[in-house]
């Protein structure tokens, strides 16, 4: 359905790119994401190109012969989605990495979308400012950020990396140069493209460049380690604090088997094992951020104390910025630690109302002992959001791949049912089209699909993720 790569069609793509790498000079990690049990693929060409004209040049050359494209920003998703299935152009944006502008009038930052995430975090600090989004990789670039809609711990608070976004550079898939948005802070003009193109992984236009909003950084800020004898007592509380009219930057939860695994991967042990002589089973991590360090401490004491009253066993308070990296840091670690210590993984990171996550964990653990298989949970406390990974050291990876397939049926048909979506954060990809159709339903993958015809005719951008499986 598609058309190899010939010599003559190579030159053409090294007449408008100065950066063509094609054999042995490709890189292996093109092949992958982070996730490579869903499949891995070496592209025939991979471009890494300077500007948004580069982009548009190598795509619309693409177009006309109908070579399949797939973008990639740093690699570090989750759902496979960027990886060439269908071989053809890999578009590596990494080396758009400039920030281009800050506008603190309008609060607005522009940058290139290769831009990574750690980089752009750091360079508002330094003018005060926030870029509040803050998905655990912070490798990562804004780009694939925005293409993935990332999540994070912040989510909870501040939201998701769609309420950033104002404005966007595509380049659509025939090679034609777009804006969508503006920098202004509302529209009712028309369907939102722009909206469509946050989440799309890549399968409906490249983004090269951003228009990203910023806040003014708060002035203070400390996080408090809460041990429970019990995940559920731990999950009861989350939503106390909101009562109390407390707004929480992160509130995550963690069981205390993936903590100690994390611990020794970063080689330091900041949680709690037992007090009292008495096992701590679950945690919360929650930071609380203000405008000063007197409203700060205030905010603490608040929490502590409505902490303690649902049955918390302690809290710990960090509140100098050491202490702050030593407290997330466990947390931080939590997948390169499962990684580190394990042959097989697979994950899913579905999305269950708040007051569902215990009820729903509980499922979770018990399905997964059925299938046999080793289960590792955390998340996002404060939005639903469940990381649940599946970890295999002895099974071969047949019978791994339909232990899970059979696991996932029922956990994801649960989620749907209990009033929750496939992914939160990680994205569909390639690896989770299957449980998409389920959840969503025909009509609303039809109009999918349909979408991606008006902006893919051809459907030659990165072919067989999110709702087509080729
Ligand atoms: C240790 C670890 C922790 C993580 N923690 C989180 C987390 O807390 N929250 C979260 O949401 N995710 C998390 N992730 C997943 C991952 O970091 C995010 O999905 C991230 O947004 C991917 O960005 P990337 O640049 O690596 O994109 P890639 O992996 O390169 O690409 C991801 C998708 O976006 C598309 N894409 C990339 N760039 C562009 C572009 N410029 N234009 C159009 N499409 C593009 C690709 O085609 C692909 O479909 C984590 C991953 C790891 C390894």
């Amino acid at each position: 359905m598609y058309n190899q790569l010939t010599p003559e069609i190579i030159s053409m793509i090294q007449k408008v790119s100065d950066h063509v790498y094609t054999g042995g000079d490709i890189s292996p990690d093109y092949a992958r994401d982070e996730m490579p049990i869903y499949g891995t693929r070496m592209p025939d060409l991979a471009v890494q190109p300077r500007s948004t004209e580069e982009v548009a040049a190598v795509m619309k050359i693409c177009y006309e012969n109908n070579i399949p494209v797939t973008p990639r920003g740093a690699g570090t998703g989750l759902a496979g989605g960027a990886v060439p299935l269908f071989g053809g152009v890999l578009m590596d944006i990494s080396k758009m990495n400039r920030i281009l502008e800050y506008d603190l009038e309008n609060f607005v930052v522009n940058i290139e979308a290769g831009v990574l995430l750690a980089d752009l975090a750091a360079d508002c600090l330094t003018r005060g400012m926030m870029y509040p989004p803050d998905p655990g990789e912070k490798f990562a670039c804004v780009g694939g950020n925005v293409a993935t809609n990332a999540g994070g711990m912040r989510a909870v608070k501040y939201g998701t990396t769609r309420d950033y976004v104002r404005a966007m550079t595509v380049v659509l898939p025939n090679g034609e140069i777009t804006h969508m948005g503006a920098t202004v802070s509302k529209t009712s003009s028309g369907y939102s493209l722009m909206n469509l193109m946050i989440g799309s992984e890549g399968t409906l236009g490249i983004i090269t460049e951003l228009t990203l909003k910023i806040i003014p950084a708060p002035k203070a800020a400390a996080s408090l380690i809460i041990p429970f004898r019990d995940l559920r007592t731990a999950l009861a509380t989350v939503p106390k604090f909101r009562m109390n009219h407390m707004d929480p930057q992160a509130i995550e939860f963690m069981e205390r088997e993936i903590v100690m695994l994390s611990e020794r991967y970063v080689g330091k042990a900041v949680f709690p094992q037992e007090l009292s002589g008495e096992p701590i089973n679950a945690y919360l991590l929650i930071t609380l951020d203000g405008t000063s360090s007197e409203e700060v401490d205030k905010l603490i004491e608040q929490a502590a104390n409505i902490a303690l009253e649902a049955g918390a066993m302690d809290v710990l308070i960090a509140d100098t910025s050491n202490r702050i990296k030593d407290a997330w840091a466990a947390r931080s670690s939590f997948l390169e630690a499962i990684m580190e210590e394990t042959k097989l993984l697979d994950e899913c990171d579905v999305v269950v109302p708040v007051n569902k996550i215990a009820d729903y964990l509980e499922f979770v653990n018990e399905q997964g002992r059925k299938c046999g298989l080793e289960i590792k949970t955390f998340g996002h406390a404060g939005d639903g959001n469940l990381h649940i990974y599946q970890c295999s050291n002895d099974l071969d990876e047949e019978e791994f791949k339909r232990r899970v397939d059979a696991f996932f049926d029922i956990i994801y048909r649960e989620a749907t049912r209990c009033g929750g979506l496939v992914s939160g954060e990680h994205g569909i990809g390639s690896g989770k089209i299957k449980y998409l159709v389920d959840s969503v339903g025909e009509t609303n993958m039809e109009l999918m699909r349909g979408i991606k015809q008006v902006f893919d005719p051809k459907m030659i951008l990165n072919p067989g993720k999110v709702c087509y499986k080729l």
